[in-house]
């Protein structure tokens, strides 16, 4: 039997070579490709009340033309020669002015006192519709209508040889889902599919089709992530690490604190990977505060133990320094080589550590992305540990895996991923979330005010200073624009100066401040020379105060939920009561029911879980960097019950082995190769 995929597109009657090379635009080559081109969206056209209707809305409305319509001519871009259309039509008893472009074509044709059917963007300050639908008569329920991405292809000519294709091939459609899944979900055959999505008769079947599509292409991304899992993490029996367990005990029992539980199982849950065959892959997910860095601190010890390398990477040069004091001190009677490597080291100093590392002179190495440069190599690199994760990128992670055989990988985050996104984008991570806070810690107090509340606020900030304590006051985030955020925190700087004068000494932090100037001015902050600090959000990671008990973040609703955690984490962590004040002047009930959340929870997992709700995976994650893959139905949140059942599916299938075997499954098989190679194109 032909399979689709090997029909080029131009055996479709129809396709032409103007056609076929703007078909070559889309990336069609196929007739595979073609009938795999979806539509973007559906267009409805159900005939509503304009009185109804809402600004911006997309409307279709029947009315009669009361005025003589208008032709003009003008040259648009490129010189190319436009019409604009205008005229005004009574409906539902109002009076709706029309503006259409490029009807040339309608000259002589449309008339005053013409019934007509009219779909496009309401504007209600203007009572105008921007139409790009305009029907010469009564169109009471048009039914469905696909909308495709198209580039330079015209829609009717891109219709015609889709019909034709249908025709000619639909026949042939194969179907890479096994018939026992079609049936157990009761999805439409690819044969109804293709038909149904190209050309829908009703509702129903378009519903159909998004069935259909979301759950193959979620039980394919599934797949993949299972069959990887499968073959990449599998070592050598000799890369397993056999440490001395009563040591890991004792340095358990050294601490100067009491681990929490989740501590605790976090950390039997990592010594149990780094013994077994397969490399580790975990991620490590805990509120800020909860003591991650601790359960990293005794990994890189057993990882020692075992006679490796461990290195430490973070996203910040002040976040990295943090850690190496901290790890300093934790393993000051141990007689572990640590060191530190940022890109503000010496040269000579930087060669120093290189060779030192080359040859097993230091132990661990804890650095920022300056780690993963070329020319940094380990001896033995056993263990890899990534905190704040999600501020590094798929090709950052796999590079740090690959400075050495096996690596055992442990990666740390503080923005809490919901279960939903957990599951898909970290399908090949098994996860350990520390969900408590260690004793004795008060929940940081938060409120929401606008800024009439100004004096009162400043009372406040007055007040706590003279407690002794320290406040930190985040300047809003304008734009992806270093500058503008900037000059935000250095107006705010010069206008808390003002306020308070002499009696308060105030930093400015920023993160195009040179190192040192950073370094100053933290040490100061760490150190109480400075009471107030103004910062735009390079505090954000990890950095540790624990005299600070106010922080302020000016207009909050430029922020999202995760990030406000992310910065309220820095108070809070010492003995003090601690607040976080929220300054929003911003009235939308979205925003005030967003920044509530953070008022009513301190639960940095139930606020991820609002924060994607209400804004998408992509920007929970940044967008581009998170390695999120795209579909074109399925939806990572929306869709997280066909997700999950998807993943149920997959990795029956993967371990049973029967894609191997069973030959039904020949074509889900060879999809999910191609698959795979594609993307192992894009990793390298
Ligand atoms: P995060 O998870 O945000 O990285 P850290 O590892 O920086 O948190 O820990 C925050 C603070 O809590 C540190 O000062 C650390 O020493 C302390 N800490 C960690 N675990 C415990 C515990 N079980 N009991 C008391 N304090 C702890
Ligand atoms: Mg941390």
């Amino acid at each position: 039997m032909q399979n689709l995929n090997e029909i080029e597109v131009k055996q479709v009657k129809g396709v032409g070579p103007k056609s076929l090379e703007r078909l070559q635009e889309l990336k069609i080559y196929t007739v595979a490709d073609l009938l795999n081109h979806f539509p973007r969206s559906y267009d409805d056209f159900e005939v509503i009340d304009i009185n109804h209707a809402e600004d911006g809305e997309k409307v279709t409305v029947i009315g009669d033309i009361v005025t003589e319509p208008v032709f003009q001519y003008y040259k648009g871009k490129r010189n190319r020669k436009m019409t604009r259309l205008t005229f005004k039509i009574r409906t539902n008893q109002a009076i709706i002015k029309v503006i259409a472009f490029n009807r040339a074509f309608l000259r002589g044709k449309i008339n005053q006192g013409q019934e007509i059917t009219v779909t496009g963007k309401f504007d209600r300050q203007f009572a105008s519709i921007t139409a790009n639908e305009l029907k010469l008569d009564r169109l009471e329920n048009a039914s469905v209508r696909p909308q495709y991405t198209l580039k330079s292809l015209p829609y009717i000519t891109f219709t015609s040889i889709i019909k034709n294709a249908l025709d000619e091939f639909g026949e042939l459609a194969n179907d890479e889902l096994p018939t026992y899944l079609l049936e157990r979900y009761r999805l439409i055959s690819k044969k109804r599919l293709y038909s149904f999505a190209h050309t829908p008769k009703n509702r129903e079947q378009i519903k159909q089709v998004f069935r259909r599509v979301k759950y193959e292409e979620l039980l394919l991304y599934q797949l993949k992530i299972f069959y990887l899992k499968q073959v990449e993490y599998k070592r050598e029996e000799r890369y397993k690490k056999v440490f001395d367990q009563i040591k890991a005990n004792e340095f358990i029992n050294n601490l100067p604190f009491e681990l929490t539980k989740d501590q605790m199982n976090a950390i039997n849950d990592i010594l149990g990977d780094l013994s077994k065959e397969q490399a580790m892959n975990r991620l490590l997910q805990g509120d800020v505060g909860s003591g991650k860095t601790v359960v990293a601190a005794l990994s890189l010890y057993a990882n020692y133990l075992a006679g490796y390398q461990g290195t430490l990477m973070a996203p910040t040069e002040i976040l990295a320094e943090q850690h190496a004091k901290t790890l300093n001190d934790l393993f000051i009677s141990y007689h572990l080589k640590i060191e530190l490597l940022t890109s503000s080291v010496s040269k000579k100093q930087r060669s120093l550590i290189l060779t030192r590392l080359k040859n097993h002179e230091i132990d661990i190495l804890i650095g920022t992305h300056s780690l993963i440069s070329e020319g940094v190599t380990f001896k033995r690199l056993g263990l890899g540990i990534v905190d704040e994760q999600h501020r590094f990128g798929v090709m950052q992670r796999k590079l740090l895996k690959d400075k050495g055989d096996s690596v055992d990988a442990l990666f740390l985050s503080a923005t809490p991923i919901p279960r939903t996104l957990a599951l898909s984008t970290f399908g090949d991570m098994e996860i350990s979330s520390i969900k408590q806070l260690p004793k004795g810690r008060k929940p940081v107090q938060t409120h929401l005010i606008n800024s009439k509340y100004e004096e009162r606020l400043l009372g406040f900030v007055r007040k706590i200073i003279s407690l002794g304590q320290q406040v930190y006051v985040i300047a809003p985030l304008i734009e992806e624009s270093d500058k503008i955020d900037i000059q935000n925190a250095v107006d705010i700087y010069e206008k808390y100066q003002t306020i308070f004068g002499e009696r308060i000494n105030i930093g400015l932090l920023h993160g195009k401040m040179k190192q040192e100037e950073k370094e100053t001015i933290m040490g100061a902050f760490k150190n109480n020379t400075i009471q107030l600090l103004v910062s735009t959000t390079v505090v954000e990671v990890g950095v540790n105060v624990p005299n600070a008990s106010l922080m302020v973040i000016v207009d909050a609703d430029r922020f999202g939920l995760a990030q406000l955690h992310q910065l309220r984490g820095r108070v809070g962590r010492g003995e003090h009561q601690s607040y976080c004040i929220l300054v929003c002047d911003h009235q939308s009930e979205k925003t005030l029911e967003r920044l509530t959340v953070m008022t009513n929870t301190t639960n940095g997992f139930e606020l991820a879980e609002h924060d994607l709700k209400l804004r998408g995976p992509g920007d929970f994650f940044g967008a581009k960097q998170s390695g999120l893959p795209e579909f074109k139905m399925a939806d990572l949140v929306k869709d997280y019950k066909i997700l999950e059942i998807a993943r149920e599916d997959a990795k029956a299938i993967i371990e049973s082995n029967e894609i191997h075997q069973n030959k039904d499954y020949l074509p889900l098989r060879l999809k999910l190769f191609k698959e795979i190679d594609e993307m192992g194109n894009r990793l390298d």
